[in-house]
């Protein structure tokens, strides 16, 4: 039994085909410059990887290349499309009418459509996705997993913004989470981990990525997160300023002249840790001492740390008690500093960190970085979000 999972940003498209029997990957890729001069398909299959540089119109034809390129003779990986048992689809936006993934028909894309103004830069290009895939494949059953479903937990005081309530109910404003699919993996995987039923389990997991986020899973539940209406809120991030006082915005438009969008894209794509450091959004730069300012992008990391810290804290009271905290995504998975600085004195909560766990932390395996009589564990986990919508896509599709 194989999946088809399927990615599909506004000029990209991610894939992995997954065999379902056992969980692993047969081929990936993607798509890059859709409906851009230059458009590059990277598939990697029996172990290589292969390059196609044929024009990509639209996304129609991005997928017809990826089908083309799995029932390919020499780099495919399935004799015939039929062999793909339904396709999964990321769809960021879910709002508050969906709580779990469901089968998609023009119904759902229609209100993911009208949910497109909750999610004006994903929406459009996961709806393009789907629709490119049901021209091509109009037998197969098609899957919507969203972002924001494991997030439908939250209870009120948890989601609602301290803003006129009317102003929720006329136009949806709310606190929705994102990043749900690696949230509910980890913390799944966490329970395993520590070898108890989730439902016994309070959990803190920090997906700390170029985006990032913080979730309290209680009972495998999500009873809160940091990102909000968008994936602008919570922690600074790569690039993204994270909560700030929403009058900064009138008073910096005041000063720089700037307007509403330049506004948003000085906080969407110049802040964070691009915007403290003044050198690079990416971890890797900013840890290894590389870039001008070596005491700014320490001060960017150490700024990122103290907001992971403030969450873990700020969750443990919200869920009366803390199991584990949870480290995933490519900075959560890779960045001992971060993690330590973040969790290395949280004693009074019972988080004892080793630090040469931490240091040492094996990659692409669950790895506890907790001492053994830490009572609080502290566990690395890579999190895949492909397999959470492979999985989902079976149960829906009751395969
Ligand atoms: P993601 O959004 O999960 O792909 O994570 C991207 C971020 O993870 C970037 O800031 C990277 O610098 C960081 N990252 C990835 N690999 C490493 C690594 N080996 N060491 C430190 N940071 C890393």
């Amino acid at each position: 039994m194989k999946i088809l999972v399927i990615n599909a940003g506004s000029s990209s498209l991610k894939y992995q085909l997954i065999d379902m029997t056992d969980e692993s990957v047969i081929a990936k890729g993607l798509c890059e410059r859709i409906a851009i001069d230059g458009s590059k398909l990277t598939h990697k299959a029996h172990g290589k990887s292969y390059e196609f540089n044929n024009p990509m119109p639209n996304h129609t034809v991005a997928i017809k290349m990826v089908l083309d390129a799995l029932v390919d003779k020499e780099c495919g990986v399935v004799a015939d499309m039929s062999e793909i048992a339904a396709v999964g689809h990321r769809v960021v936006h879910g709002a508050e009418d969906y709580n779990c993934s469901v089968l998609i028909d023009e119904k759902v894309l229609a209100s993911c459509e009208a949910n497109s103004e909750l999610a004006p830069l994903h929406n459009p290009a996961n709806i393009m996705g789907v629709r490119a895939c049901m021209a091509v494949m109009p037998n197969t059953p098609m899957v919507a997993v969203f972002d924001t479903a494991f997030h439908a937990t939250m209870p009120e005081s948890a989601y609602l913004y301290g803003i006129p309530y009317d102003d929720y109910k006329n136009y949806r404003i709310r606190k929705y989470g994102f990043h749900g699919t690696s949230h509910m993996f980890v913390s799944q995987e966490a329970a395993k981990f520590l070898g108890k039923d989730i439902k016994d389990t309070k959990i803190v997991t920090c997906h700390l990525g170029n985006g990032s986020s913080i979730s309290a899973v209680d009972g495998g539940r999500s009873v809160d997160t940091s990102m909000g209406f968008t994936p602008l809120d919570g922690l600074p991030m790569g690039t993204r300023s994270g909560s700030i006082d929403g009058a900064i915005l009138e008073y910096w438009m005041a000063k720089t002249g700037k307007s509403i969008n330049e506004a948003l894209v000085n906080l969407n794509k110049k802040s964070g840790m691009l915007g403290l450091s003044g050198t690079s959004s990416d971890f890797r730069d900013l840890v290894e001492g590389n870039g001008l300012d070596v005491a700014r992008n320490k001060m960017a990391v150490d700024l990122f740390s103290y907001h992971v810290k403030r969450y873990v804290g700020a969750y443990t009271a919200v869920m009366n008690g803390l199991d584990a905290i949870v480290f995933t995504a490519g900075v959560g998975e890779n960045t001992p500093y971060v993690r330590k600085q973040a969790v290395g004195n949280l004693e009074y909560l019972g988080v004892k960190l080793d630090d040469n766990r931490n240091e040492n932390c094996p990659r692409g395996q669950a790895y506890e970085i907790s001492a053994s009589d830490s009572k609080v564990k502290v566990i690395v986990i890579p999190t895949n979000e492909e397999l959470v919508i492979a999985r989902e896509t079976l149960a829906v599709a009751k395969l």
